[in-house]
């Protein structure tokens, strides 16, 4: 049983409670600071409105209810990033929650619709960060971060899995992209999960004795550290010894979890009302508007690209990873569908199109280390003009494959009457010609293939593709040879 606790920054232009610089990466350790953030005597906190209005956009996207009352506390404990003794947190009255998430996972080859209850969700602000300078007997701080937003949402124990809680992560991170609230990057911090784990024997309805692993900075070490401590558990179980609540770390050198503190209480905090900021009626912010105003979400948008234009559930997943490229993929097919040789039908229009974003730009992107099909430098319009091209049979896919992978896309305007000659598709009356051939060159995969062996009509398509130097449309090869055997 997996529960998470994530953390997610809030990348509003200023602080949480002061109007300090929120969003500055390069600025020297404690500029951005102001007698609010260094927790000064006498300073007056004011709540940021947009991170309230932020983090009930994330509440909503995740399918809680909005309170009619919600409040900040303070949270009471010493450490030297905090300079105020106390963090200014939301005890009982969260701004969303509860609620429930609903997200597509695909499982042995089939996609499932998973339910995640969602606990709450509430806003609070970030300590500094402290640095321990190797061999100095002295730590430096860093109050920069002290301050800054941040949203807090915690599930349910509901996952059954460390994949499942990756997956859920990985969701959240694009949900959190989508709205456009945070940069959501658990390498540089925006994201944290602490996820807390137990076991307990099959059929028994009691939850076991859990564990906390803190500080888990990407996805993998969520699943690894998750699948260490899981191992780690059912061991002691199984000797008859009892798991402690207690905070863990992962050690990855060691691929093992270690025990890093006792488990603290709520009453070890003291939570009291923060009385320096009034309670907030957050159903009064707009929430109308905030419904209306959130974009299509991954879920649905994933949903739709199986479903509208019938892609696959991975090119699905790949195209709507990054909203923007996303709506790339979208503008294209509009592109693709009007004009001179529009496409008729926007789902051919769709698969012409993520297959060349799939591979030939994904590739791009992978060598290139970059996040956007835009920065790749190649004129928009060159993707939709190619999926005419291929539609209407005036170019080989391979063809298109090449064009990409090559300076040929840089310069396709100019080049275009030129390319379109070398990548000119065989012809179907060839095509059979060769296959026939082929056929008639491999009688032992044409035999074995009759008697049942699906496979070996591989070696037959190879023996196609190789006569026309790839320009062939693999896919209709296939069809064609099984055709022709059965
Ligand atoms: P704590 O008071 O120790 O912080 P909470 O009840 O607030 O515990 O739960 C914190 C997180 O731990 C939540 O994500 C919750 O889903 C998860 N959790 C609670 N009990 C268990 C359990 N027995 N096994 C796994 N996860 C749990
Ligand atoms: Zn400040
Ligand atoms: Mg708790």
């Amino acid at each position: 049983m997996i529960g998470l606790e994530i953390h997610v920054q809030l990348r509003t232009k200023s602080k949480m409670f002061c109007r300090c610089d929120n969003r500055a990466d390069d600025a020297r350790p404690n500029e951005l600071t102001c007698p609010v953030c260094l927790g000064l005597p006498g300073t007056l906190p004011v709540a940021n409105r947009t991170a309230v209005e932020w983090a009930l956009k994330a509440a909503i996207a995740l399918g809680c209810e909005i309170p009619k009352r919600s409040k900040f506390d303070r949270k009471q404990y010493f450490y030297p990033d905090l300079p105020k003794g106390y963090q200014i947190s939301q005890y009982d009255k969260p701004l969303g929650g509860p609620g429930t998430f609903e997200f597509d996972v695909p499982e042995d080859g089939k996609v499932v619709t998973k339910k995640v209850g969602i606990t709450r969700l509430h806003l609070e602000e970030d300590a500094g960060k402290l640095t321990h300078p190797k061999g100095a007997d002295y730590s430096l701080v860093d109050l920069n971060r002290a301050g800054t937003p941040l949203a807090e949402i915690v599930t349910e124990p509901d996952f059954r899995s460390p994949a499942e809680a990756k997956r859920f992560l990985q969701e959240l991170r694009r949900l959190m992209r989508y709205l456009d609230i945070s940069d959501a990057d658990m390498e540089k911090g925006h994201l944290r999960a602490d996820a807390n784990v137990s076991v307990r024997p099959a059929g028994s309805k009691k939850l076991g004795t859990k564990t906390e692993l803190k500080n888990l900075n990407s996805f993998r070490f969520v699943e690894k550290g998750l699948a260490a401590e899981i191992d780690r558990q059912t061991g002691l179980l199984e000797r008859g010894e009892a798991v402690v609540h207690e905070t863990r770390g992962y050690d990855e050198d060691r691929g093992a979890t270690v025990s890093q503190r006792g488990k603290e209480e709520a009453h070890d905090y003291r939570y009291f009302p923060e009385p320096d900021i009034p309670p907030l009626e957050p159903r009064t912010m707009g929430l109308v508007r905030l419904r209306e105003d959130l974009p299509e979400l991954p879920v649905t948008r994933r949903r739709r690209y199986r479903d509208e234009y019938g892609l696959s559930e991975s090119d699905a997943e790949y195209l709507i990873d990054e909203p923007l490229n996303a709506n790339y993929f979208e503008e294209r097919i509009e592109e693709a569908i009007i004009g001179e040789d529009a496409i008729k039908d926007a789902k051919e229009a769709a698969g012409a199109i993520a297959k060349m974003l799939t591979g030939p730009y994904a590739a791009l992107l992978k060598s290139g280390k970059k996040q956007l099909f835009a920065e790749l430098g190649i004129e928009a319009g060159v993707v939709s003009d190619l999926a005419r091209l291929l539609v209407n049979g005036r170019i080989s896919w391979q063809g298109a494959k090449e064009i990409l992978s090559t300076d040929d896309a840089l310069h396709f305007r100019e080049r275009r009457e030129a390319l379109l000659k070398r990548y000119q598709p065989v012809a179907t009356d060839d095509i059979e010609a060769i296959i026939d051939q082929a056929i008639k060159d491999n009688p032992k995969p044409a035999a074995d293939f009759k008697s049942g062996n699906e496979n070996a009509r591989q070696v037959i398509v190879g023996s196609v593709m190789k006569a026309t130097k790839g320009a062939a449309d693999a896919k209709a090869v296939l069809e064609l040879i099984t055709k022709k055997l059965r």
